[in-house]
């Protein structure tokens, strides 16, 4: 199928593009990668009446290293982050994020910005940077605004972003000692979005756990009673009870099937949450 028909701009500052999105009366939507949104429009489950391209925004496009934090802009493609074009602060675990989304000619496209503000429930990127304790900062009508992926992420396809916001990127948080990483998802075949996926981190000295869940309920969610008793120096089969206990508020509606899937995807991630 063809899109309905759309008037097309490429504006050239952060400005422009914010201005052109929250124009009154009309449907507008940014375009990154087009990733996804190409398709929606394809299949008309998405409608636009001017579409904003965002290609032009060099500000989108900076990754930049601080003493505690590493700035990735929205416009950073998976593939860059695959090649290890961004600094790998986290031992690897943002180049093996990247490298199984998909296959390379979406990855050449296809933007972490995109990612996270289509919020699709089971894509890699906010199931990681929330794992990672990642905010977002989003410039808009209403000036700037910065809060944490995990609030960001309202639900299924579902964020903050309201009529003339820009994701600009992410802030990263850069621990201090080398971060311990596990990833397990689940999928149909190769490069499919996940049925389950989860990523376990230790960040910093305090080796502060984390344990997220996605493609389980409508956004990833952390799993709290899991990473306290592992901090409580549980492993392995001991933490069954705890999964269960998370799986019972993150995905109330899972089926024997899921809960099972779901509890692999865990105590995979967790099993293999190591310096890598
Ligand atoms: C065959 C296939 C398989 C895939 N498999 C996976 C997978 O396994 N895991 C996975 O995570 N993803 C997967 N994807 C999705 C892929 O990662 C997309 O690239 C990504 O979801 C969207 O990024 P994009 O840059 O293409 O965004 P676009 O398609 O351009 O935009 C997506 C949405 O985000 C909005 N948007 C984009 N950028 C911004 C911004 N900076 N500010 C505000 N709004 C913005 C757009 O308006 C649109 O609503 C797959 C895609 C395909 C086609």
């Amino acid at each position: 199928m063809k899109p309905a028909s759309f008037d097309y701009v490429r504006p050239k500052t952060v400005a422009e593009a914010s201005v052109a999105l929250g124009r009154k009366g009309v449907n507008t939507a940014a375009i990154a990668g087009g990733q996804s949104l190409i398709p929606m429009l394809n299949l008309r489950v998405a409608f636009a009446d001017l579409l904003v391209d965002l290609s032009r925004l060099d500000d989108l496009k900076v990754v930049t290293r601080s003493p505690d934090s590493i700035w990735i802009g929205a416009l950073t493609t998976h593939a860059a982050i695959e090649d290890g074009k961004v600094p790998d602060l986290f031992n690897g675990l943002l180049k093996r994020v990247a490298g199984q989304i998909s296959y390379r000619a979406v990855r050449n496209h296809g933007t972490i910005g995109g990612s996270v503000a289509l919020a699709d429930p089971a894509a890699d990127w906010p199931c990681c940077l929330i794992a990672l304790g990642a905010t977002v900062r989003v410039v808009g009508r209403n000036g700037v605004r910065v809060q944490p992926v995990s609030e960001f992420v309202r639900g299924q396809y579902e964020t903050t972003l309201s009529a003339g916001d820009i994701v600009m990127g992410f802030d990263v948080p850069t621990p201090s000692v080398p971060t311990r990483w596990g990833f397990s998802k689940v999928a149909r075949k190769s490069g499919a979005f996940a049925q389950s996926i989860a990523i376990a981190t230790a960040l910093g000295r305090s080796g502060r756990v984390n344990v997220v869940l996605g493609a389980a309920g409508p956004k990833p969610r952390a799993l709290r009673t899991v990473a306290e008793e592992l901090e409580g120096g549980k492993s392995g089969d001991e933490l069954r009870p705890a999964i269960e206990a998370d799986l019972a508020q993150v995905a109330p509606g899972a089926d024997d099937y899921q809960k099972r899937m779901h509890t692999a995807t865990v105590l995979r991630a967790i099993r293999d949450m190591r310096t890598q």
